[in-house]
């Protein structure tokens, strides 16, 4: 019997409606397997300013930081607009992500059969879909000096990022993506622009030498990173794991999102290094999508993404594979059978809500699991 520390923070709009059906998973596993998750909950974002003035607390941090694994909902909304920069609702996300030193930002982008027609693309181009996309979080152009913009003196400006990335950056985050593939189809496809930028000859020449060093016995193909954009709107099936920068991965793994359908549907994950001894990586799951203020406190939320991102933990953090899978398969079930929340509403099919979806996956792992 095992137990493990999750921190959830629910947020603001409708993260505490979607988070509340992400407990109510929780408390499904505990009941239906040998492991057991101890709960703890803090505020992150508005919420947590409008309690004490920070968009987290020390005190959260300290919890974030102890947890194996950190589950959010959301933050923000027009409430907030006009705090201080410093405490708006996004600086409580940021310093998780920068205290937790988070560099692999893993999102997968899987098109469940029952929502094949709600894609832009053709149903045969995107049925089965399931790839992930792993980006990294914390270097290259968006953090790159010198970054400033210099008057010229001559009615002129000049605006300046630097794409910067050394070694160690390239090899963790490649072989996060190798491991990746491990647990998957055993595919990488890196992607960088080694044809016109020197941080992207590095990068395929890092990823090659990881490739070779560690992790031989997975696929490992290059592509440049525009025609990945392609590809990935062409065939995208043809994928396992990409593996790419921080300024090319943040646009790729939106298009790859967006060929599934509804934001409601969208999980992530952002992982931070292996601990030398005891092997765990500090680890935050958060569904891609905001706080939707236009649909807060309605209980219509697709609460889909966050229970999947708790998916994404049993998987990635606590390598409870089968009940990852059983998971994933109840979502799918749920789906199956007709029932929509309605975002993801389609003709014919049964509108419900939030609490109602929650009900309808926790049935599914009930009957599937028997
Ligand atoms: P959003 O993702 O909150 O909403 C975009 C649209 O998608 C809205 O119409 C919303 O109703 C819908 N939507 C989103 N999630 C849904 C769900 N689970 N079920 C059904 N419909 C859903 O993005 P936005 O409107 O640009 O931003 C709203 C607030 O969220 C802003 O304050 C923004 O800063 C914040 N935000 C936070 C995060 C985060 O916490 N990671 C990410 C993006 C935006």
């Amino acid at each position: 019997m095992s137990t493990h520390n999750l921190l959830l923070l629910p947020g603001d709009g409708i993260g505490p409606e979607v988070m509340a059906q992400v407990e109510r998973v929780v408390e499904w596993v505990n009941t239906n397997s040998d492991v057991t998750f101890n709960i703890e909950k803090d505020l992150v974002g508005g919420c947590a300013y409008d309690d004490h003035g920070q968009a987290i607390s020390d005190a959260a941090m300290d919890k974030a930081m102890q947890a194996d694994a950190v589950i959010l909902g959301a933050v923000g909304g027009p409430k907030w607009d006009n705090v201080a920069y410093d405490v708006r609702p996004e600086a409580g996300l940021l310093r998780l992500r920068k205290d937790m030193e988070l560099f692999a930002n893993l999102r997968p982008a899987i098109c469940y059969p029952a929502l094949a027609d709600a894609s832009s693309l053709r149903k045969e181009v995107i049925e089965g879909l399931d790839i992930m996309i792993v980006r990294e979080l914390t270097g290259g152009v968006y953090f790159g000096e010198p970054k400033e913009i210099t008057d010229l003196g001559n009615g002129q400006k000049r605006g300046i990022d630097t794409q910067v990335y050394e070694s160690y950056e390239i090899e963790r985050i490649a072989a996060v993506a190798f491991d990746m593939a491990r647990k998957r189809d055993n595919r990488v496809c890196s992607m960088e622009k080694r044809n016109v930028m020197k941080s992207g000859l590095l990068w395929n020449e890092v990823v090659s030498q990881t490739h070779e060093k560690d992790f031989a016995d997975v696929e490992l193909s290059h592509m440049l990173a525009d025609a990945g954009g392609m590809q990935l709107v062409r065939w995208p099936k043809q994928f396992d794991v990409i593996v790419t920068d921080n300024l090319f991965g943040d646009m790729l793994s939106d298009v790859a999102a967006m060929l599934t359908g509804s934001l409601g549907m969208l999980p992530s994950a952002s992982l931070g290094a292996e601990d030398a001894t005891t092997g765990k990586r500090k680890a935050l799951y958060e569904p891609v999508h905001g706080s939707a203020p236009d649909i807060a406190g309605q209980n219509i939320a697709n609460p889909i993404a966050t229970i999947a991102s708790f998916g994404m933990a049993l998987r990635y953090s606590f390598g409870m594979i089968e009940s990852a899978d059983l998971l994933d398969k109840a979502i799918m079930k749920a789906l199956e059978d007709g029932l929509r929340t309605p975002d993801i509403m389609q003709d014919g099919k049964e509108k419900i809500s939030t609490t109602e979806m929650g009900d309808a996956i926790i049935t599914r792992l009930t009957q599937l699991s028997a």
